[in-house]
């Protein structure tokens, strides 16, 4: 569900929203029951509080567009243009609406919104201008009509909505809900740098680490402080695989002028995972004139990556040493400090305080993703409320023993030593010395891709394990298997069946 509206989002279009209702046109169409007031004098009503309530930006930015779809007696429905306005609404300005409608009507209601494809048309007619021209220009049908406006904009309108059908926010990602520490202290000051001065004071931002450490989240945090400083930047956030679909779709259908005014015309781009750029050499082409029209044009370009620039596999050299042109940051695994005040807070956030007992045990036990973190706190939660029982060490240990029983029928390091050992036939105290010969490093480096497959260590772990090396010799093993792999069918094969071995030597 969440592809799906995140697709339509990129996409431009409007969410498919069974409930969508028509966009309430202006005049006395939606004359509810006759009775008391039409629900455009009812919104009228309603917005007059609202506009005496709210900063005139804001007022302006959020509420003009929308429409009254539907007042209960226990619901006011509010039909808005994009699950972007829907999510910003519900987040920010539920309980005033609520107030103003208490005010409006008398009454307490629920507050409810809704995405209407009209106003989501309307939307698009006015703002996308650019996308206006790349049609006139392939030849292909303007967009349909504006509903029969609301109200017609008197000035032209914040454009916070433009493009923004391309930003997707996650509600829960944003600088004040990010937890900082020594790991990512400097990524989250440089993030917060852009915030206050895209395009001026990191261009481009790269922000690398690996998985579950927070890239997305300061991602998405960048982009929402940067429309909460000015609701009218254009932003266009999305993921790297994204970006390559597009691509390869405006190949496929000769959009590409289209794609370009699209990618080219923003205030900021946002790519989030750009190591999936890896092996595609026409998107990686395709990108390297995105990035130079943007840089050129002083607009800002953040992204995200598993790993630094120079260690993306395959990355041409030029793009590489763009990526570098800004500033390059890392987040690291947290500390445990760090694990703690995060686990504290994911609690919190839940509703729920653990107690300090309970959250060692858990800092202790999940320390290289926070992703993971935060899913133990979720397990023991609900592991709580279905036992009606308070979070206790007892319960938490009950609950991390299922959590841990998983890892449990997952095959060992010492499957792992056992089949390598056999299959090069070298001893494991080899594998796990300093000796750097050939015949020990090969089979080291094999080791560590696979542990790094089939277990759920750190780099930094899994270098420890083979000999005390550091997370950077991992990571450059790791690749240098995969790109054995990808040229050499064979190879490919054996690593896997060596792989599929330890896997099923557990049985
Ligand atoms: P990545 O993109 O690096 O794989 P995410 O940004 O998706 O990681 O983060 C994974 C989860 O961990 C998210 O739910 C995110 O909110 C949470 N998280 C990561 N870092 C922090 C942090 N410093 N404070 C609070 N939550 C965090
Ligand atoms: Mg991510």
């Amino acid at each position: 569900m969440k592809e799906a509206l995140r697709k339509a989002e990129l996409e431009g279009t409007a969410a498919p929203e069974p409930a969508a209702l028509p966009a309430g046109e202006a005049g006395d169409v939606h004359a509810a029951n006759a009775s008391p007031p039409s629900l455009p004098q009812a919104w009228s009503r309603l917005l007059g509080v609202l506009r005496g309530a709210l900063p005139r930006e804001q007022f302006e930015t959020w509420f003009r567009r929308a429409t009254l779809a539907e007042l209960r007696e226990d619901v006011v429905l509010i039909a808005v243009q994009n699950t972007f306005a829907r999510d910003w609404l519900a987040s920010y300005y539920r309980d005033v609406i609520a107030l103003a409608a208490r005010e409006t009507f008398g009454g307490d209601r629920r507050i409810e919104f809704v995405v209407s494809p009209e106003l989501a048309a309307a939307a698009r007619a006015q703002f996308s201008a650019a996308d206006e021209e790349a049609r006139a220009v392939s030849g292909t049908p303007a967009a349909p009509a504006p509903a029969p406006a609301l109200e017609p904009p008197r000035d032209p309108p914040a454009r916070a909505l433009s493009p923004s059908s391309d930003v997707v926010l996650n509600q829960s990602y944003r600088f004040d809900n990010f937890v900082v520490g020594p790991c990512n202290r400097f990524a989250h000051a440089a993030a917060v740098g852009v915030s206050e001065a895209p395009g001026k004071a990191y261009n481009p931002f790269f922000l690398h680490g690996s998985v579950g450490l927070g890239k997305t989240h300061l991602l998405q945090s960048l982009c929402y402080a940067l429309l909460e400083r000015d609701p009218s930047t254009n932003i266009l956030f999305l993921s790297c695989e994204t970006f390559v679909n597009h691509f390869i779709s405006a190949l496929e259908n000769g959009d590409l002028h289209k794609f370009r005014s699209k990618y080219r015309n923003v205030d900021v781009l946002v790519v989030d995972d750009i190591h999936i750029l890896a092996n595609k050499e026409r998107t990686q082409e395709e990108f390297f004139h995105t990035f130079n029209a943007l840089h050129s044009a002083g607009k800002q370009i953040v992204l995200s990556s598993d790993s630094p620039p120079k260690d993306i596999p395959t990355l041409q050299g030029r793009l590489v040493s763009r990526f570098k042109w800004g500033l390059v940051t890392e987040i690291e695994t947290p500390c445990y400090e760090t694990r703690m005040a995060i686990l504290k807070r994911k609690s919190r956030e839940r509703g729920s305080e653990l107690p300090d007992e309970v959250a060692r045990l858990l800092a202790e036990r999940i320390d290289t993703n926070i992703r993971e973190l935060e899913g133990s706190v979720t397990k023991i939660l609900g592991y709580a409320a279905l036992a009606r029982a308070p979070v206790s060490p007892e319960l938490a240990r009950e609950a991390l023993r299922e959590l841990f029983t998983v890892r449990h029928g997952a095959p060992s390091l010492d499957d792992l030593m056992r089949e390598l050992s056999a299959h090069f036939n070298v001893k494991p105290a080899d594998l796990q010395s300093r000796r750097r010969t050939n015949a020990v490093a090969y089979p080291r480096q094999v080791g560590m891709y696979i542990a790094r497959r089939i277990t759920r260590m750190s780099l930094d772990e899994i270098g420890g394990f083979f000999g005390g090396r550091d997370h950077s010799t991992v990571l450059y093993a790791i690749q240098k298997i995969e790109n054995l792999a990808r040229e050499d069918a064979e190879f490919a094969a054996q690593i896997r069946q060596l792989e599929q071995r330890i896997r099923s030597g557990q049985g």
